[in-house]
């Protein structure tokens, strides 16, 4: 089938040309049609399914018709995330090129004022977080009932970030002859529920089951022990990778999350992170520089890179297995898209098992191990040590709560670094640090390496500095310590 076959008007046709797209998706093929009739659709569909374009295409014909009034949208589209609202807002640009659309974004950490001079132009489009509409919709900012279509992405996210309730209020300000395109990757009860509450006979369309994995993805798993080793296995893993552009490195808790990165990081690799601590601006700096290739590597969670469109990614790295197996599927799915080949690595840890039992009875295949399986891994006890310090166990490690490591690591070099008698400034603590040659500045720059920036001191191990002191850490240690200028001569 061809785009031409589909309903949709000139201008959209010629603007589908222009991005390069010769055939629709299967859910662009299949909502199109009977979104463009003016029917409600229930889209079951992840990202990277084209199920944006399956929304915003047929919404830009029914826009043709009809002009947007002060404070009164026209279409209204809710997405869990600003990120996501964000990616659909140039969605609209880039499909909806050729009309002179009036298109809002309302979302949080953005300037209340600029949002609110959109509004009052009159939108034709206004895409919104729930928590930021509402909020404006309760200043009396903003009327709802104009809308015309409503479109809920993402329904199964909203769910997790416990945005139902805010949902259901909205679909009730919005007139009841609207249209409600409503798309989400799994349908879990409260979700068929609210699709019961607020969808009038929709055409049911469902791609790609969240347990398939594509035949494109070479899917491997390492068998590794705890986490200053898994570091150091990843390490590895990116310098060896064959055909890498860029990879997504996947981490369970936002606090490795920033952990990996700042690891990453020391050790010259040029990588961004991705997680729900950061502030909005910090986030799509992050997103943007690995979109634009500024940085090769992207460390995230689920939760902050759940339905992100970042398209020709490499490599994707579990360095945490998932604890529920469709966030596998999620997260792998982010390579070998669209015919393409991307390859998948997963580390696993003793304590990991169930979960890979797990995943490999979703996706009904056992995943290859790629060097020794988890039952032939050397004890940790018989790994490579460091040459310098000793390397703490997982369990020496837990015994200090995970926020003290992460200030202890921060605290550590910039109190280490001076051995010379010079003054202290307030400075990064890595311009203060000595530089030694390493095994990294005489191998030729590798496509994780900033290039810009020769590699960091190699540091042995990862986790807490090595200070002497066992695990007997000084109070002063467990705070941020911030340096002030010192006087000329004082250490
Ligand atoms: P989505 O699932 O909406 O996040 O889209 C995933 C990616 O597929 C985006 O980068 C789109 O630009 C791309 N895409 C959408 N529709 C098509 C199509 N018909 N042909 C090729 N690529 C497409």
């Amino acid at each position: 089938m061809t785009f031409d076959e589909l309903g949709l008007s000139q201008k959209v046709l010629a603007a589908v040309e222009t991005s390069g797209y010769t055939q629709p998706t299967p859910i662009q093929e299949q909502a199109i049609p009977p979104a463009l009739q003016g029917r409600d659709i229930l889209g079951i569909a992840q990202t990277g399914t084209g199920k944006t374009a399956a929304f915003v295409l047929p919404m830009l014909c029914r826009l043709e018709q009809g002009r947007a009034r002060a404070r009164m949208p026209r279409t209204l589209i809710l997405e869990p995330t600003r990120e996501l609202a964000a990616q659909v807002e140039a969605s609209f640009a880039k499909y909806g090129a050729n009309h002179k659309l009036n298109v809002a974004l309302l979302i949080g950490g953005m300037a209340f004022g600029d949002q609110e001079a959109k509004i009052m132009r009159g939108a034709d489009v206004l895409i919104a977080t729930p928590g930021r509409l509402l909020d404006f919709f309760d200043r009396g900012k903003l009327l709802l009932t104009n809308i015309e279509i409503l479109v809920i992405d993402e329904a199964d996210r909203m769910l997790d970030m416990g945005f139902i309730p805010d949902i259901e209020r909205i679909c009730k300000l919005v007139p009841f002859t609207r249209q409600t395109l409503f798309f989400s990757a799994t349908m879990p009860p409260e979700i068929t529920r609210l699709t019961e509450a607020f969808l009038h006979n929709p055409v049911r369309i469902e791609v790609a089951r969240a347990s398939s994995t594509a035949a494109t993805i070479r899917q491997a798993l390492v068998a590794t022990h705890g986490h200053a080793e898994k570091r150091e296995t990843l390490r590895r893993l990116l310098r060896g990778a064959e055909n890498f552009k860029n990879a997504i490195i996947f981490c369970n808790r936002k606090r490795d999350v920033a952990i990996l990165h700042r690891s990453l990081d020391k050790h010259g690799f040029s990588a961004g992170a991705l997680h729900g601590d950061m502030d909005q601006p910090a986030r799509m700096a992050s997103l943007d520089a690995f979109k634009n290739g500024d940085v090769a590597l992207l460390v995230c969670s689920d939760v902050a890179a759940r339905g992100l469109d970042i398209p020709d990614v490499s490599h994707v790295f579990n360095f945490d297995v998932p604890t529920h197996s469709e966030d596998y599927v999620h997260r792998i799915g982010r390579t070998g898209r669209a015919g393409r080949s991307g390859t998948a690595v997963t580390l696993v840890t003793g304590e990991d098992r169930k979960y890979l039992d797990q995943i490999e009875t979703l996706i009904g295949n056992k995943i290859d191990w790629e060097g020794p399986r988890l039952d032939e891994l050397p004890p940790a006890e018989d790994a490579p040590r460091p040459s310098r310090g000793r390397e703490r166990t997982r369990s020496e490690r837990s015994r200090r709560p995970a926020a003290a490591v992460e200030r202890a690591e921060r605290a550590a070099p910039a109190r280490a670094a001076p051995a010379r008698a010079e003054p202290v400034r307030a400075e990064p603590a890595r311009a203060a640090r000595p530089r030694r040659p390493s095994d990294a500045d005489s191998r030729p720059p590798t496509y994780g390496d900033r290039r810009d920036r020769r590699p960091a001191r190699p540091r042995e191990d990862d986790g807490p500095p090595v200070i002497g002191l066992g695990d007997h850490i000084p109070s002063f240690l467990l705070r941020p310590v911030v340096l002030k200028p010192a006087k000329v001569g004082e250490e």
